[in-house]
């Protein structure tokens, strides 16, 4: 089979693709093309570097409250809930970023839920994963008592104290199964051929659920840490695969997300001048975890967003092997200095970052609202960084799915300097993420001996408009020898 159309190999631009057993055989040849795309992109298929894939799936049979305007909108659509759904059943709801709401931009409460849902178990989860919000009967239901994290009053359970419900709601493995094959119909209408999943082993027991069904997509896992331990111990190696799964390595958290105010920074919050943040864990115990990793060979995902958190990273990071033959990486890297990029760049770190975060970056945005406009503009450094020669490698974070999204905002930076070109976009989101999950020797590119998984977009993205990128859709997704009109 031969393509053509505007085709965008990852190196340079090509004039038509040769497809043979599923590889791709030649460019430029000079046979007569079968397929002709004309003027509309053709790039080699998107890799998302950091995902959360089952849970996307999961969470997408959830109330979606990403697009609501105002909280109440957002409270509507827990009453409307609470009438059709049988009392004492749960309420679920993802996606909520009050940062939008113009009506009232603050975090819903116990009490306002309770207003609208009494009778029910509501959990309503923010965007950024890192905080929900429930109700009364919820607090009764798991006996919830005050700690850390927890705030009985207004019902705000954060980061380690949302753990109990989230792995309530995620103990039916038939379900979670089912999340992972809406997860792969989601990739595959937005172009994305290899995906990560951090999860926890029910996940993978979920994944065995499915394993008659080889997955299209390519999954990359990363356990989190309180498993790996567990998991080498049984013997669990990297490179360990089923039916299209792979183990990469060892999902950690230093910090939480800005959103929530438990990234971790040097300064306090503008909204909140008593708060810097928290470290979910201390140095010692993440270099307790670095040499665990390095022992067992994995490959290790650390988060860390704020300046303060990346610091410690860092820091620890330099008891690595050098050159980083195990391609730890550093999951957003949000609010990194220069001296840090620098640092990430000797180490040879791998940058794992969301340019669809931006869209809390706009003025007046989140970020903003939450760190004030110096330094809210000096996040999320993608010009800086590509310079500095550190690997890029970008993803959606879930947040929401979909790169070509994430694609518009990295060439629409808001902060002018950190602003990169089209070409660079689109290669941090395949062979750069291809590097980040151990994949860039047959994806991420259009070259010969690859496999042939490429897309092609409605329109050719190279000439239009970049305002006009956000609506951009893949129409056609080539899969060895058979394509998917999607
Ligand atoms: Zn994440």
């Amino acid at each position: 089979m031969i393509i053509k159309g505007k085709i965008f190999s990852g190196d340079e631009f090509i004039e038509n693709l040769k497809i043979v057993g599923g590889k791709i055989v030649g460019l430029n040849v000079s046979e007569e093309s079968d397929l002709d795309f004309g003027e509309r992109t053709v790039l080699p298929a998107f890799i998302d570097a950091h995902a959360h894939f089952t849970d996307m799936g999961f969470r997408s049979f959830w109330l979606n409250a990403f697009n609501l305007k105002r909280k109440k909108d957002f409270l509507d659509l827990i009453a409307r809930a609470a009438q059709v759904t049988p009392k004492g059943d749960w309420i679920l709801i993802a996606g909520f970023d009050e940062t939008r709401w113009t009506d009232d931009p603050t975090y819903p409460t116990r009490k306002e839920l309770d207003e609208v849902a009494p009778d029910h178990l509501v959990y309503a989860r923010r965007i950024c994963g890192h905080m929900a919000v429930i109700n009364s009967r919820v607090i009764r239901f798991f006996n919830i008592q005050k700690g850390r994290n927890i705030d009985i009053e207004r019902g705000i359970l954060r980061e380690e104290a949302m753990k109990q419900i989230e792995s309530y709601l995620k103990s039916n493995i038939e379900k979670l199964a089912q999340g992972i094959l809406k997860a792969q119909e989601m990739c595959l209408k937005e172009g994305v051929i290899a995906i990560s999943e951090f999860l926890s082993p029910r996940t993978l027991m979920a994944l065995r659920l499915l394993s008659e069904e080889r997955l299209m997509v390519n999954l990359c896992l990363y356990f989190y840490y309180e498993y790996a331990k567990m998991l080498i111990d049984l013997g669990f190696w990297k490179g360990w695969k089923f039916n299209g799964v792979i183990l990469n390595g060892i999902k950690i958290f230093l910090d939480g997300s800005i959103g929530a105010r438990t990234a971790a920074f040097y300064d306090a919050y503008k909204d909140d001048p008593r708060n810097k943040g928290q470290l979910l864990i201390d140095e010692s115990n993440l270099l307790e975890i670095i040499k665990l990793a390095e022992r067992a060979k994995m490959q290790l995902a650390i988060h860390a967003i704020g300046d303060r958190a990346i610091d410690v990273a860092l820091n620890a990071l330099k008891n690595i092997s050098k050159g980083n033959p195990l391609r730890h990486r550093i999951e957003h890297f949000e609010a990194a200095t220069d001296d840090q990029i620098k640092t990430a760049a000797k180490l040879n770190i791998i940058l794992s970052m969301q340019p669809n975060f931006l869209q809390w970056q706009i003025p007046g945005g989140m970020y903003e609202r939450r760190l004030g406009k110096e330094r809210a503009k000096m996040l999320n450094r993608f010009r800086t960084i590509i310079n500095s020669g550190a690997i890029a490698a970008f993803g959606s974070d879930s947040m929401p799915f979909g790169p070509m999204y994430g694609v518009y905002w990295a060439v629409n930076h808001p902060n002018e300097n950190e602003k990169i070109n089209l070409i660079d976009a689109v290669r941090c989101y395949t062979y750069n993420s291809a590097y980040a999950l151990f994949l860039e020797k047959r994806l991420g590119k259009i070259a010969r001996g690859f496999e042939a998984k490429i897309i092609v977009l409605d329109r050719d993205i190279f000439s239009e408009d970049f305002s006009k990128l956000k609506e951009s859709k893949v129409i056609a997704f080539i899969s060895g020898e058979k394509i998917i009109n999607l």
